[in-house]
């Protein structure tokens, strides 16, 4: 079986860890610094903070922007489930803006008029949340114009995008947001086994998220509702909690942060490759944003909806490990218990039900991509 996806480790990756196991730091040492510092050189970012994984990244930015009860968060419905569950788990209401049906990121336009209508109604959200699915950057100029025109804080999820750029502008670098956050799950483009890096400009909020992170503990003496006991002092000043990387995860980070611009050039190739071999197949190849260079974490091909079942089927049965990413989050049975449901987002539905993720990693080679297009040809024949 051919997967959709599957992460790269080298005999340099395997060193890497393992002269951690033998040091004295196997958690808060100099390993996890040393990877915040290749994301920020990376992504262009003034600070980085490293997590257990991304879920815990997106919810301490939301904590960071002070996102509670009473307050709204938007957010895509066609993305992993955590990007929204974070806002609930801060304790706020969660809505959804519709996507563009080519690029399956929030729809500038959409965001447009259901601003204008939560303006009037009182209604506006604290955070919009934007993801730059498949590792395609979101049209982040005009979504940053109008949350700067509504007072909307930004959040990317760039779980998918580590590596991507709009235009000269490498995704991260948070010209156009507060707080950019990406996933290093083993099937996305770069991998710590699990963990999680939120980016900022903004050195009050890295702090906060510093903090967040670590039980809401401080050794700051600026911070302290008090003189200092002695060197062993320190103060819980936050409500927070442990989800704090490994040294064992930071140092596979290291290891592949080296790798990024080769792993990223080497998928756009393999995608590249999907674009002219399947153009003249019966099924919508996706859609790119001016100006934006996609890291390609995913491939996403739509067939007919009546087909789609029976498509990724014979693609399966033919050793073509198919996925389908993502089903609408407003649609789960836990959300639909908050309210929401089939219709609310035609557009994201409309998407679901044609889309399939062929496989796209940075080990694909050509051989087998070949075989992923011939059974491609033969299950829409
Ligand atoms: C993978 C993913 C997450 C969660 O990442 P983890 O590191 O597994 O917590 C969040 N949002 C999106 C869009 C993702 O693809």
């Amino acid at each position: 079986m051919i997967p959709y996806g599957r992460q790269q480790i080298t005999p340099e990756d395997e060193a890497a860890v393992l002269a951690v196991l033998r040091s004295d730091w196997l958690t808060q040492g100099p390993k996890v610094p040393e990877f915040e510092a290749a994301v920020t050189r990376a992504t262009g970012a003034a600070h980085g903070v490293a997590v257990n994984s991304a879920t815990s990244a997106l919810h301490i930015a939301c904590l960071a922007l002070g996102l509670g009860p009473g307050d709204l968060m938007w957010t895509s419905p066609v993305t992993f489930v955590a990007s929204a569950n974070v806002g609930r788990l801060c304790g706020a209401e969660v809505d959804f803006v519709d996507i563009d049906a080519e690029t399956f990121n929030i729809c500038p336009r959409a965001l447009e008029a259901k601003l204008a209508t939560a303006a009037q109604a009182g209604r506006l959200p604290k955070v919009l949340m934007p993801v730059h699915m498949c590792g395609q950057s979101a049209d982040m100029a005009r979504i940053g114009a109008l949350a700067r025109r509504y007072g909307v804080r930004v959040i990317e999820d760039a779980s998918h995008a580590i590596g991507a750029r709009l235009g000269e502008r490498p995704v991260g670098d948070c010209a156009r947001s507060d707080i950019c956050v990406f996933s290093f799950h083993p099937v996305k483009i770069v991998t710590t086994a699990e963990g999680g890096v939120a980016t900022t400009n903004d050195a009050m909020l890295a702090a906060a998220m510093a903090r967040l992170r670590s039980h809401g503990v401080t050794r700051d003496s600026a911070l302290m509702t008090e003189p200092s006991h002695g060197p062993w002092y320190y103060q819980q000043i936050e409500l927070g909690l442990n989800y704090r990387m490994t040294e064992l995860q930071a140092a596979l980070g290291v290891s592949q942060m080296a790798r990024l611009a080769d792993v990223v050039a080497r998928r756009t190739a393999l995608a590249d490759a999907y674009d002219a071999a399947l153009a003249g197949l019966p099924l919508r190849r996706p859609g790119r944003l001016e100006q934006a260079q996609s890291s390609w974490h995913l491939y996403v091909v739509r067939v007919a909806a009546e087909r789609r079942r029976a498509v990724f089927e014979a693609l399966r049965a033919d050793g073509i490990g198919v996925n389908v990413h993502y089903i609408p989050v407003h649609l789960q049975p836990w959300w639909r218990a908050q309210g929401f449901g089939p219709g609310d987002f035609p557009v994201a539905e409309a998407y679901y039900a044609g889309a399939i993720s062929i496989p796209l990693y940075a080990g694909l080679s050509d051989e087998d991509q070949a075989r992923v297009v011939a059974a491609l040809g033969r299950a829409l024949a």
